[in-house]
């Protein structure tokens, strides 16, 4: 019989990746911002292009990329490593965030020599930033839909017109991976669609950043008005555009960022209860403590499945839904519990932290895919629908 465990074989950290550990450690505790709890809470939404450059000097931004192309061509391991120790320290990751886990790799697996060598040495020295522009206004969780067309240009190469929405960073990059169709019509769904690289430099484009609850403004909605692009903008075949989406997905939705958005809050809060000797909330503490313990041991599990060249897409959709709940599981405990006591002074950081976390961690099972989505992929993977 095929159990749920076959799909999440126990794994664990090698030694070399618990070293590595140590180093990265020793990097943050140099190169690490003197910021409040409420500001490296954002983490990956916090854009520094200053330390990303600082970790690109040290090798760590494209870690898993070719040596060839710059990279550090360490394992996925590693990587996991790496990512775990910035976002608990609540590092501003932003700036490299898309290139190195999503644009980087989507490049080595689908790009040309030519775009290779052009854009990975870039990437993983912290000086081109990437973003993606999948969704649209009229096509977020149905993706197949895109309108955004790029046209073969009379004189060569292709005409971008149309417009994307909710492209975390656009107004701070120097690129956009877009999916666009290239034939066909909206109705056509999976069939020509493709991706291009789109210099956000070029001419017909235009930036137009949106303020978020929080009041930061991250990301942005983009147009594009006939912007000509040449063409070797097209990245991989034209009109494969919807598997290669599909697998930069696979990028997107593995790994454990999708575990510790929250974790700045958590460790605030259990720092205040302890410097007040408050021990009224051990078992909230401890049921998060072995939450996040098990959430852990499946996304390493999927982290072994990348390490030997699997496309574990199922098994990462269904740790990225588990893991968001989680995430929003603790500014929902924590603020319930500092609401138990409304007149008891609170520290101001930590009641910025949570005010911040609860008003931005509804979006956590927004981005990178709906969870009414992701349990559409779990679904059909267990085959049950
Ligand atoms: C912080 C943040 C950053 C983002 N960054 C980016 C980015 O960089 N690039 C980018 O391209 N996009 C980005 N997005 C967009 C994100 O991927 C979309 O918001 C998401 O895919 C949902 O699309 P939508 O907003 O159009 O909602 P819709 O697709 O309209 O969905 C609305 C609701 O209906 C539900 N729903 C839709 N279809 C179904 C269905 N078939 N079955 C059941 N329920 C369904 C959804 O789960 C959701 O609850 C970002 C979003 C956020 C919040």
């Amino acid at each position: 019989m095929h159990t749920l465990l076959d799909h999440f074989a126990p794994a664990a950290l090698p030694e070399e990746a618990e070293r590595f550990r140590a180093q990265v450690r020793g990097f943050l505790a140099e190169h690490m911002p003197a910021l409040p709890a409420d500001r490296r809470a954002r983490s990956w939404l916090g854009f520094d292009a200053a330390f990303s450059r600082a970790l690109a000097a040290q090798g760590w931004v494209g870690v898993t990329l070719p040596r060839a192309h710059g990279g550090a061509q360490m394992d996925a391991f590693s990587r996991f490593v790496l990512v775990e120790e910035l976002l608990t320290a609540g590092a501003p990751v932003s700036a490299h965030w898309i290139a190195d886990r999503q644009s980087g790799p989507l490049i080595h697996k689908f790009g040309t020599e030519a775009q290779q060598a052009f854009y990975l040495p870039r990437i993983c020295r912290g000086e081109a930033f990437f973003c993606i522009g999948m969704s649209e206004p009229n096509a977020g969780s149905d993706l197949a839909s895109v309108g955004t067309r790029a046209v073969r240009a009379a004189g060569g190469g292709w005409s971008l017109s149309g417009r994307k929405i909710w492209t975390t960073n656009a107004h701070h990059c120097h690129y956009m991976i877009a999916l666009v169709r290239t034939s066909g019509t909206p109705q056509d769904r999976h069939q020509g669609l493709s991706q291009f690289i789109v210099d956000l430099s070029l001419p017909g484009v235009t930036v137009r950043p949106i303020t978020d609850l929080a009041g930061d403004a991250h990301f942005s909605e983009v147009f594009f008005d006939e912007v000509p692009l040449a063409d070797d903008a097209l990245i991989g075949q034209e009109g494969s555009g919807w598997a290669q989406v599909t697998a930069e997905l696979a990028f997107e939705r593995s790994g454990p960022e999708r575990i510790y958005s929250s974790i700045v809050l958590l460790d605030r809060w259990i720092d205040w209860l302890r410097a007040r000797g408050d021990t009224r909330h051990a078992a909230a503490v401890g049921r998060f403590a072995t939450h996040l313990a098990a959430l852990r041991g499946l996304s390493l599990s999927v982290t072994a499945r990348l390490a030997a060249g699997e496309s574990p897409v199922v098994e990462a959709a269904l740790v990225k839904e588990l893991g968001t709940t989680f995430e929003q599981e603790i500014p929902a405990a924590i603020e319930a519990a500092l609401g138990e006591e409304p007149d008891a002074p609170v520290d101001a950081e930590l009641l910025r932290t949570c005010a911040y976390v609860s008003q931005i961690c509804p979006t956590y099972s927004l981005r990178g895919g709906t969870r009414e989505i992701l349990r559409g992929v779990i679904a059909r993977g267990l085959g049950l629908r």
